[in-house]
């Protein structure tokens, strides 16, 4: 599903850095190291997006005892998993195994229960976890879930040898894996080589941020070293943004969305609109309306 592209798409004026972010080192879980990258303070400046952590080890105690049985409601995850194997059940009786390149989109919705467990005993464990949230007159709505293997994600290449995934949205014409109308995501793995450059069309009104997994990028004269994320700056004239590699081969994540100006409030794995139906939600749980553990 590689197609190949000129990268010609026209910026009048590129969106700037605003602010790097180096993320915080935690854990969740049963005990999985991972870096939180976007935090919970973030999640107003970057509406719709409520978290984003980057989990990547060799050392197997930090990951082996995975995400047990465990609910979500009022958002969506999204687990990119570049190497690796996670297995995932859940109450609405979907499983599936995530592996390297592959993707995992889940609506929670109303109320999901599931696992997220590790299938290996040792090796590399890399990947992304996005949280997603739904627009108010969503978040009751009945959960949704699809994997998508590495070879179904729409892929194409620039003439620079720039290779992007597109997970989410739209690049270059090319449309990804999953669209959403109100919050309208566009999520982006792009790979440069050395000194090469990528450019990206991004609606003014939309949150943006890019995030730095290997080699080193900048935009606009700012370095943005690895592991760190850039909130890109909302500009009314600003109409894309444009990456430069550094002078090895660099790997970024690119993620924009509408935001949607709703009042966010999170309990853990519940994040609702008032403190009301945050009630709601555990009451829900407690009382098994979230269906069957997995
Ligand atoms: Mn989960």
């Amino acid at each position: 599903m590689t197609t190949s592209v000129k990268n010609d798409v026209t910026i009048t004026q590129p969106r700037q850095v605003e602010q790097l972010y180096a993320g915080v080192d935690t854990q969740d879980g049963a005990g999985v190291k991972l870096t939180r990258v976007l935090t919970h303070q973030l999640q107003h400046r970057l509406d719709p997006y409520l978290m984003l952590d980057n989990f990547k080890s060799d050392n197997p105690d930090d990951y082996i005892a995975g995400f047990p049985s465990h609910p979500h409601r009022g958002f969506e995850t999204v687990t990119y998993m570049i190497e690796g194997r996670m297995r995932h059940k859940d109450s609405a009786g979907n499983e599936g195994l995530l592996e390297n390149g592959g993707v995992q989109w889940m609506t929670a919705a109303s109320g999901v229960i599931h696992s997220e467990l590790p299938e290996q005993e040792d090796g590399a464990m890399e990947g992304f976890q996005l949280w997603l949230n739904l627009p108010a007159k969503d978040k009751m709505n009945a959960p949704w879930y699809k994997d998508f293997q590495d070879a179904d994600l729409p892929k194409f290449v620039t003439e620079n040898g720039t290779k992007v995934t597109v997970i989410a949205g739209e690049s270059n014409g090319v449309e990804g894996a999953v669209t959403r109308e109100v919050t309208e995501p566009t999520y982006l793995d792009i790979h440069l080589p050395a000194g090469a450059s990528f450019s990206h069309n991004i609606p003014a009104s939309h949150n943006s941020f890019v995030f730095v997994y290997r080699g080193g990028a900048s935009i606009e004269d700012k370095r943005i070293p690895v592991k760190n994320m850039a909130i890109l700056k909302n500009d009314p004239n600003a109409d894309g943004v444009t990456i430069q590699a550094g002078n090895e081969d660099t790997k970024v994540i690119l993620v924009t969305g509408r935001p949607l100006n709703e009042p966010i409030v999170q309990y853990g794995p519940f994040v609702m609109n008032s403190q009301q139906q945050i009630i709601q939600a555990v009451n829900d749980f407690q009382q098994g309306r979230f269906g069957e553990g997995a």
